[in-house]
């Protein structure tokens, strides 16, 4: 059968070799796993990353999620990559990893369904270092609090952190956005969470994000061209 993505093959190799050589650049040790995001794509984006060696997808809208899953045979590991109403934490079940935990409420509530269902849920912490006002996520001073409250919430575990840089940032922002979340998990490790992951970097600076640490990358139109919406 045609593929929707023919070149996606080869950029998946490209982009595996720019994650290594920044890896190695930035002198930070990590292992770098990519993230294809697969928003506004149909199912044939993610099931076609599977079969390119990439199983984990990102998607940012639960609903559009969740139908996506339902049309995906392949064990694809799912990653909600964007902002989570408060009702629908139970959904949070479907997705190996939630990477946007924006507010106390909403860490409750995530607690709370953590508790219900006996197993802890894994968050990552979103943080705003860029200071953008219409970024979502805990300022570094928020976190400083937060992360000691979130140590006393036993239904979800906090493994690390996120950001999102501000778009057609200098370099100098990007790496002075991506340091501060670098912190905000040394913080979090400091008040006793498993934090060991780094979301960060998108499609325009996951290098810069790599040299500065990111553990995990979020890339879109670099791996399936450009979205219309
Ligand atoms: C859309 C999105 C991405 C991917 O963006 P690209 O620029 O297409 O790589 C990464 N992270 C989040 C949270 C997103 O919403």
């Amino acid at each position: 059968m045609a593929m929707h993505f023919p070149s996606l093959p080869d950029r998946v190799v490209e982009i595996r070799a720019r994650l290594a050589a920044a890896a190695s650049r930035g002198g930070h040790g990590q292992s770098v796993k990519l993230v294809a995001v697969t928003k506004t794509h149909g199912p044939e984006a993610a099931v076609e990353a599977f079969e390119a060696g990439v199983p984990d997808c990102g998607e940012n809208r639960v609903r559009e999620a969740l139908s996506k899953m339902s049309e995906v045979d392949a064990p694809v590991l799912w990653h909600l990559i964007g902002h989570l109403q408060r009702n629908k934490v139970s959904e949070l079940e479907h997705f190996a990893l939630f990477h946007a935990l924006d507010s106390s409420r909403l860490a409750d509530a995530v607690c709370e369904f953590g508790l219900k269902r006996q197993h802890a849920v894994d968050v990552l912490v979103q943080v705003n270092t860029s200071g953008e006002a219409t970024k979502g996520g805990f300022s570094p001073e928020e976190l400083r609090v937060e992360s000691d409250r979130l140590a006393s919430l036993p239904g979800l575990r906090v493994v690390g952190a996120m950001t999102m840089a501000p778009l057609d940032a200098s370099e100098l922002v990007l790496r002075q956005t991506f340091a501060g979340a670098r912190h905000a998990r040394q913080v979090l490790a400091s008040a006793g969470h498993p934090a060991i992951e780094l979301s960060m970097g998108m499609s325009n600076d996951y290098e810069i994000a790599v040299e500065e640490g990111a553990t995990m990358v979020r890339i879109g139109s670099a791996l399936f061209g450009a979205r219309d919406q």
